[in-house]
């Protein structure tokens, strides 16, 4: 069927103001928040309701059309990218909390609802929904729940698939689906609500989602420690964790970041410091006391030069803006940035970042590292210009080293970006090749025709 054709039969579907083609519109939705994947859809489709997305799906999967589902677009890994073109199934419109049930501590929302709409109306309730990705003022629970996304308070309470009880899905073949309930406790046959979350959008497209919520914690105190190296930061870490004490967030910033905050923010954070540690204690008041003590007694143990305490909430939210100020620093610093995402055993944290500061130097190559330090889960993110082959090529070889160096420490690809497009040659060289095979028959049952997401995660049977 003709591309004019088909446009003609999604108008029919979900009307004609949610359907885009033009050249404008479709560059819009051809790329993600990575710095170097683009490709067209050739279609851009917006649903309101389920029904939407199955008539959509069946249709795309009658024609063989590629349909690759986007909320917020702001992934790093290249998921959101119609790398084959067809259909971009945007979820933005979607974005109904259909209902906060306190008593039960679960909602249930639309898949387009982002985060931080969520957590608004979560917080009137005195409730929050944990996982925390730092884009949450774009991302949506779809792409959250897709790309079983993490952030700085996992440490304590987990990532998404810890906090995801029931799906309300559509399966490429265009058939709703419900998995999981809204209880806690269910084990009842294969737990595909799990193996749902986290699959980047390849197996079925997420409408409706049933979440865990926790009671927000009544107190919280922010602490700043300062260190005049790298290890003492890693050493810190451990030596809080195996203290007894789990603060809710572990945050590690390097030099180049403390200065940029500074720059930024005006802050005036003491410059010479090599490694900034931040953490975030929650809990009743007597818990957030008692593991505020212990934070601050093992930072002055192992040597910290300084370490400050946010007294009062206006002052650790402006702590926390600096930090994701740091973030955006950090996109912003080159005209390419090949921002990684890899988790290594906590103790191994120091040694890998000595060695990541290694491989760039040799290259001289700037690189920065930021990172959820209390999970082991770092950022180091290369300075380049994609614009200047010969640079951009020496950047790509300094990130495969550093992805490798992460493995070979006994670590993973990815943390919580996932694998998309930007990571799928790694797979095959670090993975058990059954664990692709299997991946790809479970693939096979949900998607026949391999129309969702195609030309994600693994490398293609062609390539
Ligand atoms: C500044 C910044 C900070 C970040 N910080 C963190 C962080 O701290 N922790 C972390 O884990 N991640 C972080 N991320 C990445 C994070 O993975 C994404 O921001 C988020 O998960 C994607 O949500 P989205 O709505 O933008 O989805 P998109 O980017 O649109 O899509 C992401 C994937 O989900 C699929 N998808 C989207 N909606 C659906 C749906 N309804 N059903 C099925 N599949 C769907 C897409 O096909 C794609 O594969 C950060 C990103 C940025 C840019």
């Amino acid at each position: 069927m003709a591309y004019e054709q088909f446009a003609n039969r999604l108008a029919d579907i979900v009307g004609k103001a949610n359907v885009l083609a033009s050249e404008e519109d479709r560059k819009v939705y051809s790329y993600d928040g990575t710095s170097t994947w683009t490709h067209k859809p050739d279609l851009v489709v917006f649903p309101t309701e389920t029904e939407h997305v199955e008539a959509v799906l069946k249709l795309a999967n009658e024609n063989r059309i590629p349909v690759t589902p986007r909320g917020g677009g702001t992934n790093v890994s290249g998921g959101s990218v119609p790398i084959r073109g067809g259909i971009v199934l945007v979820m933005t419109k979607m974005n109904k909390i259909l209902s906060v049930d306190a008593a039960n501590l679960s909602a249930r929302v639309q898949a387009g609802v982002v985060l931080m709409d969520l957590q608004t109306a979560l917080a009137k309730e005195r409730l929050f929904f944990p996982p925390d990705p730092q884009s949450f003022l774009g991302a949506t629970l779809g792409g959250i729940i897709a790309e079983n996304a993490g952030g700085p308070v996992c440490l304590k309470y987990g990532v998404t698939k810890q906090y995801v009880l029931g799906l309300k899905a559509v399966l490429p073949t265009g058939r709703i689906v419900e998995f999981g309930g809204s209880t806690v406790k269910n084990v009842v046959g294969y737990d595909l609500v799990s193996l749902v979350t986290g699959s980047e959008g390849t197996l079925a497209v997420v409408t409706e989602a049933v979440l865990r919520l926790l009671p927000l914690p009544p107190a919280r105190k922010t602490i700043i420690a300062l260190f005049d190296d790298l290890p003492k930061s890693g050493e810190t870490v451990g030596k809080i964790l195996d203290a007894g004490t789990i603060p809710a967030k572990i945050e590690l910033l390097d030099n180049w970041v403390v200065r940029s905050i500074n720059r930024i923010t005006g802050m005036g954070l003491p410059e010479d410091a090599a490694a900034m540690l931040m953490f975030e204690c929650d809990g009743t008041e007597d818990v957030v006391e008692h593991d505020s003590r212990n934070v601050i007694r093992v930072c002055e143990e192992v040597g910290a030069t300084q370490v400050l305490v946010a007294d009062d909430p206006a002052k650790a939210q402006a702590y926390w803006k600096a930090r994701s100020a740091g973030f955006a620093a950090v996109f912003g610093a080159a005209p390419t940035v090949l921002a990684e995402d890899v988790t290594v055993p906590r103790t191994r944290m120091a040694e890998f970042i000595q060695r990541v500061t290694a491989i760039c130097k040799k290259a001289d190559l700037e690189v920065t590292v930021i990172g959820h330090a209390g999970d082991g889960n770092l950022h180091p993110s290369v300075m380049t210009d994609a614009k200047d082959p010969a640079h951009f090529q020496k950047a790509q070889r300094a990130v495969d080293e550093i992805i490798e160096a992460a493995v070979e420490f006994g670590g993973v690809l990815s943390g919580e970006h996932g694998i998309g497009l930007e990571k799928q040659k790694f797979m095959r060289r670090t993975q058990d090749p059954i664990f692709i095979d299997l991946m790809r028959n479970i693939k096979d049952i949900f998607d026949p025709n391999g129309i969702l997401n195609p030309g994600k995660i693994w490398e293609d049977r062609s390539g």
